[in-house]
């Protein structure tokens, strides 16, 4: 049965000859085209592999449309704007921040035309791309120095092969941290030349231990924010201000891995409280590493501050040229760092901020409008839930923030097919299921952006 199919399947030659794949080769590169056919081929082959009976439809009509679709496909943006219903603010599979609109001009200006990106107007000179946001850094942290690379795990290596490199590094081992994408502490180390030497246990870690660790051929006291685990009951770290006092006496330095890196302290707004940068900067920490895109709510970056002899060494490793930042990256930082200068300022505009401070009882208002704006829907059956968001991006992995959720089914359609429907939206709607249910989270999704899941949800309501 399945050698009939097999052979019934036309050759791509046949395809090629249908009038609507003639136009589409006209309107389209033929190339392209062409591969979409070998794929259309392909997959109808391994369909028919794994059929299970013997009825398939091999008619010219329905190819030709998967044709079209897969040419539709190509010619739509791979990277592209998505409503992020999860719930989960820092998302790194979604882009972890988005910009605060308030900058998109700037953010277009100085990516369309020519700019001062290494060029200082004051004196018609070559200037340098850190100059735009050191001084910036610098006010905001109260660091004597800084300068930003394309990450932080690009920081963390650049750090360490620039302080440590070929010596040895001294770490709690209850800072051995794995992040998403497994990025760990030790294997980063490795690549950057730097000899890792663990003190201490798991949960605890006393400062004899890193005393009693120091040798001639200690270059660096490393701290990692433990961010996206926390190791409760009988633990102990080393406070920043005992770890200096020990590094600095014996004229060694120490850095911070800060991970998400704050600049206001959350815990105001009934969050965890997790140091902020300026802290470990008051705290006698020499180097501090943050990223730009976590809980900063900027673009990715990886961005260091500290003393300036470190940071100047740094600049000037061969490594910093691999690491460094287009002009668009420092375009969303400037702007977004800029709003720290004023903390209400900042959380009025910086998105991530605003999503992760959003108050219950407003998240509330807008489910209760979107739901009563929705109405009695024929198929759809919906209600609001109580339920839970999160930070995200390995930060704050206890924190709970209460939410207000569109929980919703439809008689006929599985809560995966709806899931998959809100993906194929025209604006990609992600959502998650619960037992069964589809659920969107208010938290992330802006009141414009509800229109959009609203008009999504009356149009499956219709299917
Ligand atoms: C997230 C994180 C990093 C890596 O930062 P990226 O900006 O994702 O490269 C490094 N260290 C810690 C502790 C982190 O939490």
């Amino acid at each position: 049965m399945k050698k009939e199919l097999y052979r019934n399947i036309p050759k791509i030659d046949d395809l090629l000859l249908q009038d609507h794949v003639v136009t589409l080769i006209e309107n389209n590169s033929r190339n392209m085209v062409l591969n979409v056919c070998r794929e259309v081929l392909d997959t109808i082959r391994k369909e028919i592999s794994a059929l299970e009976g013997s009825d398939y439809d091999l008619s010219m009509a329905t190819i030709v449309s998967r044709i079209e679709r897969g040419v539709q496909k190509k010619n739509d943006f791979h990277l592209k704007r998505v409503i992020n219903g999860t719930g989960v603010v820092v998302h790194t599979n979604l882009g972890r921040s988005s910009l605060a609109e308030s900058i998109r001009e700037q953010l277009i200006d100085v990516s369309m035309h020519y700019s001062t990106l290494e060029f200082d107007t004051d004196n018609g000179k070559r200037g340098s791309r850190y100059s735009h946001v050191e001084d910036l850094l610098c006010e905001l942290t109260g660091a004597e120095a800084a300068m930003v690379v394309n990450n932080n795990a690009a920081a963390v290596m650049l750090v360490l092969s620039t302080l440590a490199g070929g010596k040895e590094v001294v770490v709690s081992r209850g800072q051995l941290v794995e992040i998403g994408g497994s990025f760990r502490i030790p294997e980063v180390m490795k690549l950057s030349g730097a000899k890792l030497v663990e003190v201490g246990a798991t949960n605890k870690t006393h400062l004899r231990d890193y005393s009693a660790a120091i040798t001639e051929e200690t270059a660096l006291l490393l701290k990692v924010h433990t961010s996206n685990f926390k190791v409760l009951g009988f633990t102990q770290e080393v406070s920043s201000k005992d770890l200096c006092a020990l590094a600095h006496g014996i004229d060694l330095p120490v850095y911070d891995d800060l991970g998400s890196g704050m600049l206001i302290d959350l815990s105001k707004f009934g969050l965890m409280k997790e140091p902020t940068v300026q802290e470990c900067i008051a705290d006698g920490i020499d180097v501090v590493s943050f990223s730009g895109d976590k809980m900063l709510g900027g673009p990715q970056a990886g961005i260091i501050v500290g003393k300036k002899k470190y940071i100047e060494a740094m600049k000037k490793n061969q490594l910093t040229r691999a690491l460094r930042v287009d002009k668009m990256t420092l375009a969303a930082l400037e702007g977004t760092l800029k709003f720290y200068r004023d903390e209400l300022t900042a959380l009025d505009n910086v998105p991530t901020l605003k999503m992760l401070t959003k108050k219950y009882q407003e998240i509330s208002e807008e489910a209760c409008l979107f739901a009563s704006t929705l109405g009695i829907l024929d198929n759809i059956s919906y209600r609001l839930e109580d339920d839970y968001s999160e930070v995200g991006g390995g930060s704050m992995p206890l924190e709970k923030l209460l939410s207000k959720v569109l929980v919703f089914t439809h008689n006929k359609i599985k809560a995966q097919d709806i899931i998959k429907y809100l993906r194929d939206y025209k604006t990609s709607i992600i959502g998650r299921i619960k037992e069964e249910e589809v659920i969107i989270d208010f938290r992330t999704v802006s009141v414009e952006e509800q229109a959009v899941v609203m008009e999504a949800i009356r149009a499956l309501d219709k299917i």
